[in-house]
């Protein structure tokens, strides 16, 4: 199983430095073919070791260059990371980050090899018009992206269940992850509010192979008890 902590904005330096600590330490505990995935802020960034991989919230497509208020490839490599997250909602709707922009680094970083999690989810409009709409819309979002590369991971967030609260019903997981495991044969993860309450259902649904956890992941007791909740 696949375990995934996005920070977005939160955490400092500092914090994240107790986070892995701490979080390590859980980690001893975890089932050895359970992965673990941490997304710090690219500030906090650094040579960290443990039971979990580094990834990146977001990079420009460059290796280095005139991107200002951008981080590239020369400063990834710097810290040895190697998996990068892309498509994730809030970049589509607050950075306005175009399918055309997301296929455009998909590229980047794929033909760089890096472990790609890519995300995808529809808006709550597209959700009550019905199974049919949700499907056009997430397949639509897989436009310009080579689906058989074999470092591809898909997290399916539905952006009303982002940061709400509300999580989608395992049912709709279901149903979800069935349809898209028709269109792509690799991992994929649910993202959405899960929390320590509905994590067991929601990684016993069929074809969940893993979470990608935002507000329940920051503190690091809590994330390492969903983590372990089978151990
Ligand atoms: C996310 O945005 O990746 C996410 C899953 O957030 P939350 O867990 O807070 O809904």
């Amino acid at each position: 199983m696949i375990y995934a902590a996005n920070f977005k904005t939160n955490h400092t330096r500092r914090s994240t430095e107790q986070y892995l600590s701490v979080l390590n330490e859980r980690l001893s505990e975890k089932a050895p073919d359970d992965q673990v995935y941490i997304f710090p802020p690219a500030t906090a960034l650094g040579e960290y070791a443990g039971l979990f991989t580094q990834g990146v919230q977001n990079a420009y497509p460059a290796e280095k260059g005139a991107y200002t208020g951008e981080i590239g490839l020369e400063q990834l490599e710097e810290f040895g990371i190697r998996t990068i997250l892309i498509g994730h909602s809030e970049r589509r709707i607050f950075l306005h980050e175009s399918q055309e922009e997301i296929a455009r680094k998909f590229a980047f970083f794929r033909a760089k090899g890096f472990e790609i999690i890519y995300c995808i989810g529809e808006p709550l409009e597209v959700r009550e018009a019905g199974e049919e709409a949700v499907r056009s819309y997430l397949l639509a979002e897989f436009e310009g992206i080579d689906l058989s590369y074999e470092k591809l991971i898909v997290a399916y967030e539905p952006i009303w269940a982002i940061g709400t609260g509300r999580s989608a019903h395992p049912e709709e997981i279901a149903a979800t992850h069935a349809m898209l495991r028709k269109a792509v044969d690799v991992p994929l993860l649910y993202g959405g509010s899960v929390n320590p309450a509905n994590i067991a259902q929601i990684v016993e649904t069929d074809n969940v192979d893993g979470v990608l956890v935002g507000s329940a992941s920051l503190d690091p007791e809590v994330f390492a008890s969903m983590i372990l909740h089978r151990a």
